[in-house]
């Protein structure tokens, strides 16, 4: 599935002690069974009622109905709870194990599904929030809180009246809402660690892309850094997207057509015996 040219890349980065950017999307995690949001039948074409998705998740919907907005989260919440890491995202996890401090994971997964697997708090940049965290409304402060386990009566009563009194801010009272970027919202460092992602990003040799078609500004920006500069760009999806331009257009870079989880995998075993540099 790796071609040898990309296996020589790899191996010639390795020997350098190169530093590595790893950036993922839904198709990481869709081999988890969470649903690609804008595939079909994805979350992001599962409305309610009402409202489309896209106007769900927004702050301009949660400041007029926040238990509706609450409602469509709790059940993208469950969905998220229920499910297990993958080989792709214990690829990861193996490959920060490896690398250390030359490795940085950009997510703009919401699942939480990186951390269970074991990557670390600081190398992971979820730069679009967690589901299984939230905040206050109010910006009393800047915690996340985990949700409560009880928040999942909403599943028996229906009704979110009978769960409200979970989701208030444990600071303030106010009512907290998810940690997640809405539409209507700017990526900012305080919440998402956006520069910080950023920054470890370009400081890195290889750029490295897993199941994402890049339609979110951060990640897109990123590509294009590494394509400007003509550093290396390797994706992996399972279809050719606007990625694998860059991939192929870029220095040694390279386009694997294949699951994130095979090519993760292989890539973890080529890097396997790399040395961290002395400092
Ligand atoms: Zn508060």
């Amino acid at each position: 599935m790796i071609s040898e040219s990309l296996k020589s890349t790899l191996l010639h980065y390795k020997d350098l002690s190169a530093s590595f950017c790893f950036l993922t999307g839904a198709g990481v995690s869709a081999e988890s069974g969470i649903r690609t949001f804008r595939g079909e039948d994805g979350y992001w074409t599962i409305g309610s009622d009402v409202y489309t998705p896209q106007e769900i998740a927004t702050h301009k919907l949660f400041s007029q109905f926040p238990e509706k907005c609450w409602e469509w989260y709790l059940l993208r919440f469950f969905k998220c709870k229920g499910a297990e890491p993958n080989a792709g995202h214990f690829s990861l996890e193996q490959i920060e194990r490896t690398l250390n401090d030359n490795f940085s994971l950009v997510t703009q997964n919401i699942d939480g599904l990186h951390l269970k697997a074991g990557s670390s708090d600081k190398r992971t940049f979820q730069i679009h929030g967690n589901i299984n965290k939230m905040r206050c409304s109010e910006e009393c402060c800047l915690d996340l809180f985990n949700l409560p386990n009880e928040v999942s009566l909403i599943e028996e009563t229906k009704s979110f009246s009978s769960i409200a009194h979970l989701l208030k801010c444990p600071e303030c009272g106010a009512m907290s809402r998810p940690h997640v970027l809405w539409f209507d919202e700017y990526y900012t460092e305080e919440h998402y660690r956006s520069e910080s992602a950023l920054n470890s990003a370009f400081r890195s040799d290889v750029l490295v892309v897993a199941g994402t078609t890049l339609l979110t500004s951060l990640p897109a920006h990123i590509v294009e850094y590494f394509a400007n500069t003509h550093k290396t760009i390797i994706g992996i999806d399972i279809e050719r997207n606007t990625l694998a331009k860059y991939a192929d257009r870029s220095h040694r870079g390279e386009f694997i057509l294949a699951k994130s989880s095979e090519a993760l995998s292989e890539i973890s075993k080529i890097l396997s015996d790399y040395r961290i540099p002395e400092t």
